[in-house]
């Protein structure tokens, strides 16, 4: 039988009775004639922890002694992990990114894989061993240093090591029973989803669900790992993330998809406005080219009409708050040359989310969305769209209001309670 390659968050691996119980679900499978390889999260809040230590030494951490501080949380689980598992009669080994053979990019704290030669973990396996893997971690091809793969990386090391040894699937275990229609933390009658297809799932990733790293799913999808996302607290059936076609089933094909996947939401993004920004050819270049240049990853962009008075126009777009500060620094060095009037800049805003690939053949979507928001009061501040995602911004207070009204509108709420949270602070 094949390789099964797991992933265990944070909140599986919160203590030492978790650690036992999460390295009993490891044993059942090896017994079942699986070979196994287990991508691991730091402990509970570890890397939080780890974090707010470091900014209790200083303001400034150095990127690359974060890293090393970080890396350390996952490999403090893979030891335990291992112990648990030797103390239940069977042999596991644990191995650092590194010593794995995650191979990544050299940019600290959000470095990329890029390459993933697993020699000593598909030695391990020959042996006989579980193999337990550090998340969240690599090494640098070109500095030879430590890097961690950004917030939740531990799924994307999971994924990238089933393809890289053609496992059969790759499970990611974590707190809830599985992708569900919306955050069940602010929508409890939210429902669980047999089936999400990758492109589904990157666009719910990236509009904030914290469940899947973004990452994970792009790599599934380039490598057709089918990914089942599960809780590692019930043997439930969890959600099965796959290519569209694998969403119908023989059975299936006259069925339709559902035409909204859900209902996701991002508190973490903020908004800069550049106003009186005139209207010239080039200007929009040299804006954005001065955001590039500071490796600012923007979200959604709107220029507006330029006032025909004045020919000046305003240009808003949203970020991520962590770069905030970058991206107005850049800017205003900028200002003489583009000449524009000020910058604006506002964090307290949220972004919410409707995603679904049955968008694309069904008309009204967008009204029913606007109309659903409209009834609870909440205020559109920007709007964006793709294919199969209508996203809005609005303010900072009113995200829970406008998830609840629009999941309800689009009839995703289950009969019953179906969302378990089993763990976790939701940090
Ligand atoms: N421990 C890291 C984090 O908390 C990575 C992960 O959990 O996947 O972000
Ligand atoms: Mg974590």
């Amino acid at each position: 039988m094949g390789i099964v390659v797991q992933k265990y968050g944070g909140s599986s691996l919160a203590d030492a009775d978790a650690i036992k119980r999460v390295a009993r679900r490891i044993v059942e499978v090896k017994k079942s004639g699986h070979d196994v390889v287990v991508a691991v999260s730091a402990m509970g809040d570890t890397t939080d922890d780890l974090l707010d230590l470091a900014a209790a030494v200083t303001p400034l951490p150095p990127a690359r002694e974060l890293d090393m501080l970080q890396s350390a949380g996952e490999r403090i689980s893979m030891a335990l992990v291992a112990m648990a598992i030797s103390d239940l009669g069977y042999t596991a080994r644990s191995f650092t990114g590194s010593q794995a053979g995650v191979i990544t990019d050299a940019q600290h704290g959000k470095a990329k894989i890029i390459d993933v030669t697993p020699g000593r973990v598909t030695q391990a396996i020959g042996e006989g061993h579980i193999v337990i893997v550090a998340g969240f971690q690599g090494v640098s091809q070109d500095t030879k240093e430590i890097t961690t793969l950004g917030r939740g990386g531990s799924d994307t090391t999971a994924v990238a090591l089933a393809a890289a040894l053609e496992a059969d699937v790759c499970e990611i275990y974590t707190d809830v029973d599985g992708v569900f229609t919306a955050d069940p933390r602010i929508v409890p009658s939210a429902r669980k989803l047999d089936r999400v297809s990758y492109e589904e799932m990157l666009e719910l990733a990236a509009c904030g669900a914290k469940i899947l790293h973004l990452r994970c799913v792009e790599y599934g999808r380039r490598y057709g790992i089918p990914i089942h996302v599960r809780s590692s607290f019930s043997q439930l059936e969890g959600t099965w993330v796959v290519s569209d076609t694998g969403l119908q089933g023989p059975e299936e094909t006259t069925m339709e998809q559902p035409i909204i996947a859900g209902v996701a939401h991002d508190r973490s993004e903020a908004k800069i406005t550049v106003v009186g920004v005139p209207d010239k050819v080039g200007e929009a270049a040299r804006i954005f080219e001065a955001l590039a240049d500071a490796q600012i990853n923007l979200d959604m962009i709107v220029q507006n009409v330029s006032a025909a008075a004045t020919s000046l126009t305003d240009i808003s777009f949203t970020l991520p708050r962590t770069d905030g500060q970058v991206a107005m620094t850049a800017l205003a060095r900028i200002q003489a040359e583009v000449g524009y009037d000020k910058l604006l800049y506002d964090d307290k805003i949220g972004k919410v989310s409707l995603i679904g690939a049955g968008m694309r053949s069904h008309p009204g979507i967008t009204s029913k969305f606007f109309a659903a928001l409209a009834s609870a009061g909440v205020n559109i501040g920007m709007i964006s769209t793709s294919e199969i995602r209508i996203s809005v911004v609005v303010d900072e207070n009113a995200v829970d209001d406008a998830v609840r009204a629009t999941h309800t509108a689009f009839d995703l709420d289950a009969d019953e309670v179906e969302a378990v949270v089993y763990g976790g602070t939701g940090r």
